[in-house]
């Protein structure tokens, strides 16, 4: 199996398509889910406020366009 490859996957949590490297869902640890739903996952098993994690995740997501610019 080789690592790093473009793949178009559906995150099952946002429904949004994505081709960066997946994260795993910390529901079952299994299925393959978009890094933005991994961070939330991750910011909420530590205790993150839903409005704290939106907070979070827009600056992610500026550093992210911020790459591909
Ligand atoms: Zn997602």
């Amino acid at each position: 199996m080789k690592s790093g490859e473009r793949t178009k996957r559906i995150c099952p949590i946002c429904g949004r398509e994505y081709t960066a490297v997946p994260a795993t869902s910390r529901i079952d640890n299994v299925t393959p889910i978009c890094p933005e739903c991994g961070a939330r996952q991750g910011l909420e098993s530590m205790g993150v406020k839903r409005k704290e994690q939106d907070e979070i995740l827009e600056i992610i997501n500026r550093y992210y366009d911020m790459k591909k610019a």
